[in-house]
C-alpha cells in the first residue's frame, strides 16, 4: 500500500535538489520540504499526536501548509483542512465534529484562535507567518491574505501557542516510524456548504492514493517537467488532490498563490513560466477579465484542467484561443477525493467540450431514475449520476443517517443529474437540488446559464427557481454586466425568446455587482434562493 508520504519520499528521491514550491519567490527544494515534513512530524508527535488522532489546518496555500499536510500523515495522524475565511462558528463546528487536537494557522488567525481554544479540544496552536519564509518586511504581503479588521499579527508565543518557524528550528527530523495501510483515515475533508450544512467526509489513504494514481494514469502525456499554480485552495478537496497531491507526486515544481484573485493569478502566470494550470471556472473567467490581458503571454500553459462547476463553453473557447493550450474539464466531489470523470487529453484522444469526459480508471457509473434512486435510464436520457470505485469515501464523520442516505450498496449517490451519449461520455445536466420545475416541466438552471454567458454584455449568470403562483415555479436570473455596460430586464428577457423553449424564460431578471461564492468560486445558489425568500416574506 503505496501511501502519500511514500509518494513524496519518492520524488525526493528522485529530484532531491528540484525546487518543490515556490511562495513569493522563495524556493524550498524536495529535500528540504521533507526535512520540514519530518521535524514538524516529530513536533506533532511530541505534543501527544498518535496515529488516528485529527489534526486542524487553517491556513491559505503557504509552504507550512504543504508541509504540516505531509507531516500529520507522516505520523499516521488525520488531517482537517479548513478555510481560514470561516468564521469562529463555522469553525467551532468543523474543529469539534473532528476532534482536532492541534491546529496550524496563520499569525493573523492566531488570537482569533486562542479564544476559541476553550471551546474545542484544541490544545496546541501554531502559527506561522507570510513573513516567515520571505526576505523583505511582512508588511509589504499583507494585501496578499487581505486586510480584514481586527486581524493583528502581533502574537507572540506562549505556553500552547507555538511559532512555526521556532519549532522547525528546534526539533530533530526523527519522527517515528509510522505504517500506513488504505485502511487508515488520511483526512475528514468538510463539504463546501454549498447546499447545506458542511459534513466531513472520511476520506481514506486508500481513497488519496488511488484517486493520485487514477489522475497520473489518466494524463499519460505529462511527466515531472511541470510548473504547476497552486491556486486552487489545499483546503478544498480539488486544489489537495489535483494539485498538491499529484503535483508532488510528479515531482513537479508548484508555484503557490495564498490569494488566487485575478490580479495575483496573472501576476504569477506573468513572472513565471507555468505549463500546469488546474483553476475552477470563476478564476478562468476572472483571468479573462484582467485589465491589460491581452498583452500578457500564457503561451507557456500546455495543460489546464477545470472542475467543480460547470465551465461555459465561450470560456473555454475564448481562453483556450489566448493560451493556445488545451482546457481540459473534469468532475468529482469531496466524497469521491473528488475525481470521477475527466475528458481525454492524450495525443489523438477525442475530447468533447461542455462533456466532464469519461469515467477515470476503476471507476463504475450508473445514471438511475431520479425518483427510484434505482432504475437505470436509458442511453441520453438524464438521471442521477451514481459512482463506485476506489475514491469513494468510507462515509460522512458522526452521521450514519447521512451516510447510509448517500452510500447504497458500495454506490455513491451524487446529488447530480446526468447523462450519458452513445460514446460513454457524462454530461452533468444540473444538481438536484437546483432543478426548477415550472408548470409541470423541469427546468435545468444550467440551460438558461449558458444562454446568458453567450451574452456580449454578461459575465456572470446564476439562475434559481422562485414561486410562482400558477407555475408553482418559474426561473429568475442574477446577472452580472461586463464593466460599463447597461441593459434593462426587459431586453435581457427578450433575449432568450428565440434560444429557449418558452417554458424556460426567465419572468425575473436582476443585476448584481457580484454573486454569492464558495471559497472554490461556486455560486452559493441556496444564499440566493434564501435571500429571494426573505424578501417575498
Ligand atoms: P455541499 O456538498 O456541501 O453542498 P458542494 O457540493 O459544492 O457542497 P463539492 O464536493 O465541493 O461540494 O462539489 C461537488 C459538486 O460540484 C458536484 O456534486 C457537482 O454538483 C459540482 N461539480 C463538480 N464538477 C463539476 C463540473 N465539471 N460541472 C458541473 N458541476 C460540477
Amino acid at each position: 500500500d503505496k501511501c502519500l508520504p511514500d509518494f513524496l519520499d519518492r520524488s525526493v528521491s528522485r529530484f532531491p535538489d528540484k525546487t518543490a514550491l515556490i511562495f513569493e519567490g522563495y524556493k524550498i527544494n524536495y529535500t528540504e520540504l521533507k526535512d520540514m515534513v519530518d521535524r514538524f512530524a516529530t513536533c506533532l508527535h511530541r505534543f501527544g499526536v498518535r496515529k488516528g488522532d485529527a489534526v486542524a489546518i487553517l491556513l491559505p496555500n503557504m509552504i507550512p501548509c504543504v508541509a504540516a499536510f505531509y507531516a500529520i500523515h507522516r505520523i499516521g495522524a488525520i488531517a482537517v483542512m479548513n478555510n481560514p475565511l470561516y468564521s469562529d462558528r463555522e469553525l467551532e463546528h468543523q474543529f469539534n465534529d473532528s476532534g482536532s487536537k492541534v491546529l496550524i494557522t496563520i499569525d493573523l488567525l492566531a488570537a482569533r484562535m486562542v479564544a476559541l481554544r476553550p471551546k474545542t479540544k484544541i490544545k496546541q496552536i501554531v502559527y506561522t507567518s507570510i513573513g516567515d519564509y520571505l526576505p523583505f518586511p511582512k508588511s509589504l504581503l499583507f494585501p496578499l491574505v487581505g486586510k480584514k479588521k481586527g486581524l493583528k499579527a502581533d502574537v507572540q508565543p506562549a505556553d500552547e501557542l507555538f511559532r512555526w518557524k521556532d519549532l522547525i528550528a528546534q526539533t530533530p527530523p526523527e519522527p517515528p516510524k509510522v505504517e500506513l495501510s488504505f485502511d487508515d483515515v488520511a483526512i475528514y475533508q468538510y463539504t463546501g456548504g454549498t447546499t447545506g450544512v458542511s459534513k466531513g467526509a472520511v476520506l481514506t489513504h486508500g481513497n488519496l492514493s488511488r484517486q493520485v494514481q487514477q489522475g497520473a494514469a489518466w494524463f499519460p502525456h505529462i511527466d515531472s517537467n511541470n510548473v504547476g499554480i497552486g491556486a486552487l485552495p489545499f483546503f478544498h478537496v480539488f486544489g489537495l488532490t489535483s494539485v498538491m497531491n499529484i503535483g508532488l507526486f510528479f515531482g513537479w515544481t508548484l508555484v503557490l498563490v495564498p490569494k488566487p484573485q485575478p490580479p495575483q493569478l496573472v501576476q504569477t502566470l506573468k513572472k513565471y513560466k507555468i505549463t500546469f494550470a488546474a483553476l475552477v471556472p470563476t478564476m478562468y473567467i476572472g483571468i479573462l477579465q484582467e485589465p491589460g490581458i491581452e498583452s500578457i503571454d500564457m503561451s507557456s500553459i500546455e495543460n489546464m484542467f477545470s472542475g467543480s462547476a460547470p465551465l461555459p463553453v465561450e470560456v473555454i473557447k475564448d481562453f483556450e484561443k489566448r493560451t493556445g493550450g488545451i482546457i481540459v474539464e473534469g468532475y468529482g466531489l469531496t466524497e469521491t477525493s473528488p475525481m470521477t470523470h475527466i475528458n481525454p487529453c492524450g495525443e489523438g484522444s477525442l475530447r468533447k467540450v461542455g462533456s466532464i469526459g469519461l469515467p477515470i480508471c476503476d471507476t463504475l457509473c450508473r445514471i438511475v431514475d431520479v425518483n427510484d434512486g434505482q432504475t437505470e435510464v436509458p442511453v441520453g436520457e438524464s438521471g442521477e449520476l451514481l459512482i463506485k470505485g476506489p475514491q469513494v469515501m468510507r462515509g460522512y464523520l458522526n452521521r450514519p443517517e447521512a451516510t447510509a442516505e448517500t452510500i447504497t450498496d458500495g454506490w455513491l449517490h451524487t446529488g447530480d443529474i446526468a447523462t450519458m451519449d452513445e460514446d460513454g461520455y457524462f454530461y452533468i445536466i444540473d444538481r438536484k437540488k437546483d432543478l426548477v420545475i415550472s408548470g409541470g416541466y423541469n427546468i435545468y438552471p444550467r440551460d438558461i446559464e449558458e444562454v446568458y454567458f453567450e451574452h456580449p454584455k454578461v459575465v456572470e449568470a446564476s439562475a434559481i427557481g422562485v414561486p410562482h403562483a400558477s407555475r408553482g415555479e418559474t426561473v429568475k436570473v442574477f446577472i452580472v454586466l461586463r464593466e460599463g455596460e447597461t441593459a434593462t430586464e426587459e431586453e435581457m428577457i427578450a433575449y432568450c425568446h428565440d434560444k429557449l423553449a418558452k417554458y424556460k424564460w426567465p419572468t425575473e431578471i436582476e443585476f448584481r455587482k457580484e454573486l454569492p461564492k464558495t471559497n472554490v468560486g461556486k455560486v452559493l445558489k441556496k444564499d440566493l434562493r434564501a435571500e429571494e425568500m426573505k424578501q417575498r416574506g
